[in-house]
């Protein structure tokens, strides 16, 4: 099941996506209004909306983005970043913070920020938390994943170069594009072989597969757990494949993930 987050007429619900469209349109689907969160038990309502009469929100409203960085060898590389630390140890995951406030929906502008001057797409799966966990084993990991949907991880490259922590670089308001809804058909084998593409005004940039990462999602949960509990409508992101690079004011970046959909988000100046 595909779910969205919507608001029509001042109202914000969830709905379950149906119908087919053509690649990154929405053209003939329709939203079956969802009783009740997804996060529990729920029924359809069997009230249905056109999409294209709604405005789709961020799919989850999360507490906290819990990303993780260098997971593909060849993006790792392109930064210039070792896999090894200078021991010769494997690098522990980069784990970093988006805050809830950076988080954007499907068509909602990306404010390019004023303290920047070299802002990059990284185009990334996101795994969508369905309820409440701590410490979870390996074998667990699948029961506390609601789906999966798309998600930008846009930086403030330079920023991220010359501060110590990416709270700035990565954390600013709409760095964090999510959408354009949560696919929960899609099991971990299946998560974990997926073509992410993303382009910038039509012109592919990315294509890897998220069978690249170094580190698979089940360890990333793991890792994460650890640490922290995770709440219902957290978002874990998984790292981007290589090919990063920049975007302008009035670009239009799309991040496609097979089996998924597409979110696509135009850049503007912050007014
Ligand atoms: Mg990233």
């Amino acid at each position: 099941m595909r779910i969205a987050r919507f608001s029509i007429d001042g109202n914000v619900a969830f709905g379950a996506v149906e119908g087919e469209a053509p690649p990154g349109s929405t053209e003939g689907l329709v939203l079956n209004i969802i009783k009740g969160i997804p996060f529990a038990d729920f029924e359809l309502s069997g009230t249905r909306v056109p999409l294209d009469k709604v405005r789709l929100l961020p799919p989850v409203l999360p507490n906290k983005v819990v990303a993780i960085g260098r997971n593909y060898a060849e993006h790792v590389a392109e930064l210039g970043n070792a896999l090894v630390d200078d021991q010769g140890r494997p690098d522990a995951p980069v784990a970093f913070f988006k805050p809830s406030t950076s988080v954007t929906g499907p068509g909602d502008p990306i404010e390019y920020p004023s303290f920047s001057q070299e802002v990059h797409y990284e185009a990334e799966l996101a795994v969508v938390i369905g309820r409440m966990c701590r410490e979870v084993p390996r074998e667990r990991v699948a029961d506390v994943i609601l789906g999966y949907t798309c998600a930008n991880d846009v930086t403030a490259r330079d920023v991220q170069k010359r501060e110590k922590q990416w709270a700035r670089a990565k954390g600013f308001d709409s760095a964090c594009p999510l959408g354009p809804w949560v696919e929960t058909d899609i099991d971990l084998a299946r998560a974990a072989d997926l073509t992410i593409q993303c382009t910038v005004n039509g012109e592919q940039r990315q294509l890897g597969r998220t069978a690249d990462m170094i580190r698979p999602i089940e360890d990333l949960i793991v890792h994460i757990t650890e640490a922290m509990t995770l709440l219902p409508g957290d978002v874990v992101l998984t790292g981007t494949p290589a090919g990063v690079g920049p975007l302008n004011v009035g670009d239009e970046v799309a991040v496609t993930i097979e089996g998924i959909g597409t979110l696509t988000n135009k850049v503007i100046k912050r007014g």
